[in-house]
């Protein structure tokens, strides 16, 4: 096991991915020691994507979920939350408005909800595409057939997240009820990249029970996979899930973790997330100094932002809201970086 930052960083760049232990000992070093990894994370986002920040506007599309996952305050058996889902007009009012304030990409994300069926989501898809050509719409509807994926492609989908959560099996089986499994979570993201896909996974930082070794597998699938995104953001725990009582993760390993998923897959495109911005102040900003290069502000309408509740206190003010999109900018220009209007593409 090496215990020297600087050189474990020019390992990893050289394509090494570390084992548990050396993990354990990069995460944890205080933040002093790790100036060198951060450095070579800039550079080599610098090098691919420059100082461009790309913004993504975020539309919650419905709260509604059949899935059960014991860490998501959307989870089925959460009685407790106010459902709602978006109609079509709700939808293109959104993009509309994230249009006009210079918004190139519409992430629509919802829970595992019927009433969004293929015909209805590609309908949906499609009307977007032909109001606004020169955007890109990206979805995170959770698991669908290889048959649904393609439709809502050919419909004009170009991007896809689902992260994959975890990659070790065993760890999955402790998030998830028995009904999900990891291999059709696989399945779904290597038929979203056959079928042409830019296609994102992704894991939460400190979910219950993950252990070091369960972040070198999620580390190994992500060299394997090559994503053209990836999803790291703090565990928060729920109120109203099983999870409600395990600590959140750390905003620090998050911020370790973006600096090395940077440099195993320097071409990435990396959200700093929600859900860091909500674990620290200004932890967004402290993302894409770590290597993020992708923030993805809130279009979803006021009045349902609050139900869209993942996690305890999720940022719906603020910078966190696309409104605020000045508010963004000027947080992204006082570190040095800047806000572009272009669709912000995988470069390949
Ligand atoms: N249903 C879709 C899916 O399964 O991909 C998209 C919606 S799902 C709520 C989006 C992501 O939220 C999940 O992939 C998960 O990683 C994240 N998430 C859910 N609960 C969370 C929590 N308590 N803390 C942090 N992230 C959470």
């Amino acid at each position: 096991m090496m215990k020297d930052v600087r050189l474990l960083t020019d390992r990893i760049i050289s394509g090494y991915i570390p084992d548990g232990e050396e993990l354990e000992f990069i995460l944890n070093v205080p933040d002093e020691d790790v100036t060198y990894l951060t450095r070579k994370a800039v550079e080599a986002r610098m090098a691919v994507y420059g100082k461009e920040v790309f913004i993504r506007g975020l539309i919650e599309i419905s709260n509604y979920c059949k899935n059960d996952c014991l860490y998501c305050g959307i989870r089925r058996s959460n009685c407790n939350a106010d459902r709602y889902r978006l109609t079509k007009e709700d939808i293109l009012e959104c993009c509309k408005e994230g249009y006009e304030a210079g918004f190139r990409t519409f992430v629509m994300q919802g829970g595992e909800d019927g009433h969004f069926n293929d015909d209805r989501l590609a309908d949906i898809v499609s009307t977007v595409k032909e109001k606004y050509p020169d955007c890109a719409v990206t979805l995170s509807v959770g698991e669908r057939s290889f048959e649904s994926y393609k439709m809502l492609f050919d419909a004009g989908a170009d991007r896809y997240l689902l992260r994959h959560e975890t990659a070790t099996d065993e760890h999955y089986a402790k998030l998830h009820p028995s009904i999900l499994t990891l291999e059709n979570r696989i399945r779904c993201l290597y038929d979203l990249k056959s079928i042409g896909y830019q296609t994102g996974c992704g894991f939460m930082v400190g979910s219950p029970y993950q252990t070091y070794e369960n972040i070198v597998e999620d580390l190994r699938f992500i060299k394997e996979f090559k994503p053209e995104m990836v999803g790291i953001g703090p565990f928060i725990p729920h109120k109203d899930t099983p999870f409600k009582n395990f600590p959140s993760g750390s905003v620090t390993h998050t911020l370790r973790l973006l600096s090395i998923v940077r440099l195993i897959h320097p071409k990435v495109l990396l959200p700093a997330t929600t859900a860091l911005g909500t674990a620290k102040k200004g932890g967004r900003e402290n993302g894409i100094l770590a290597g993020a290069n992708v923030i993805m502000p809130n279009l979803s309408p006021v009045s349902v932002r609050k139900k869209y509740m993942l996690y305890n206190d999720k940022l719906t003010t603020d910078e966190e809201a696309a409104e605020n999109l000045n508010m963004l900018k000027k947080s992204m220009e006082e570190i040095g970086y800047f806000i572009t209007a272009n669709r912000g593409d995988f470069k390949k």
